[in-house]
């Protein structure tokens, strides 16, 4: 069985290269082409004789995700399904703004977790993504953006399917390869990676020093309310969670992002917002309040425009970091909690 390239190392690029009797350097040249470049064979490395070729081809497969369905909402947001080398599909999102074009990308193939108001909840995992996968849906992203917005990539959000700190070593080795100069030179400034919340995990990248931004799911402040959306909860509660992210913070001085969907008598009273006020005083942060997509199966409703712009005013007077986010790419099932493979 062929081993799949990009789960190498360069060292050990360079060991087979050695060992078949090439020059060291050769395996710079050949990682170049796996993640600069990004080439999905070993037929185009134009600048390796073609006996390397044949030899880096008898020994290794490039695993590459192949576009599998591309949709384009009437908004601007275009959906994007891939295929993995095993067959399984997930989705990403290219969301473009006035002033941003931002890759929203998968982790996992479904997703471990069941927040209840999410339809990618209802797919059980089914494996985490290798970070060659998850960088493969960036490249792809950026060429998409190119194509029909004549601009690169600004923005990443690790938002799409699954829970990235589930899948914390590839999801870092990806932000490795996308923020590297042998990469795609991207700042870890313009990446954020959002959780349901697993505190362990989010002390661990407090411990790791990391540079990308971290956002935390909320939807409420309050733990049983919490706790009903997402079972997660369960078990790592508010109090846990604020402690994790004191402490991500004092290692990493970055600051946090909270997401807030809000859901129709469920968590947008205004004891609702006067607890998230409470819960996120402590910490440098911002407060991203998002419209919510009605999801099939899913009992929740979006609040009423009266009662959003209530909670909104209320917050905002208390002096929090509030942002907006009204819902994008509804009508091709591409907006927040829509990622269910429905192609
Ligand atoms: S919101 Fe995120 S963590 Fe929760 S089920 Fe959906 S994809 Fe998984």
């Amino acid at each position: 069985m062929k081993k799949d390239i990009r789960s190498c190392s360069l060292s050990e690029i360079e060991a087979f290269i050695i060992d078949i009797g090439e020059p060291k350097f050769k395996a710079k040249q050949v990682n170049e082409w796996l993640w600069a470049k990004s080439i999905g064979s070993f037929e185009e490395m134009s600048n390796l004789s073609k006996s390397l070729r044949e030899a880096l081809g008898s020994a290794f497969k490039i695993n590459k995700l192949k576009v599998h369905k591309k949709l384009k909402s009437n908004d601007g947001t275009i959906k994007m399904a891939f295929k993995l080398f095993d067959g399984g599909i997930i989705e990403g999102v290219l969301i473009p703004s006035e002033d941003r074009y931002t890759a929203c990308i998968s982790s996992q193939v479904g997703c471990s977790l069941d927040c209840r108001f999410c339809a990618t909840g209802f797919l059980k995992r089914e494996r985490n993504l290798l970070a060659s996968e998850i960088y493969d849906q960036v490249v792809e992203l950026n060429t998409v953006s190119k194509q029909n917005y004549d601009h690169p990539l600004t923005n990443i959000v690790y938002m799409g399917m699954g829970e990235p700190l589930l899948n914390y070593n590839e999801v870092l080795k990806s932000v490795e390869y996308i923020t590297s100069s042998k990469g795609l030179h991207f700042s870890p400034k313009r990446i954020t990676v959002s959780t349901a919340g697993i505190d362990k995990m989010i002390r661990k990248l407090g411990d790791d020093n990391v540079k990308f931004n971290l956002a935390l799911s909320l939807h409420s402040a309050i733990d049983a309310t919490r706790a009903q959306m997402m079972s997660i909860n369960q078990k790592n509660d508010l109090k846990k969670l604020r402690e994790a992210l004191k402490y991500y913070f004092s290692k990493t001085k970055n600051l946090v992002t909270y997401e807030y969907i809000l859901f129709k008598g469920v968590n947008d009273s205004l004891d609702d917002a006067e607890a998230l006020y409470q819960f996120t005083k402590h910490l440098p942060s911002k407060v991203n309040i998002i419209e919510y997509n009605q999801v099939e199966k899913v009992p929740y409703r979006g609040s009423s425009p009266k009662q959003f712009n209530t909670f909104i005013k209320y917050l905002k007077e208390k002096g929090v970091n509030i942002h907006v986010r009204r819902s994008r790419g509804k009508d091709v099932d591409a907006a927040c909690g829509q990622l269910a493979n429905k192609h």
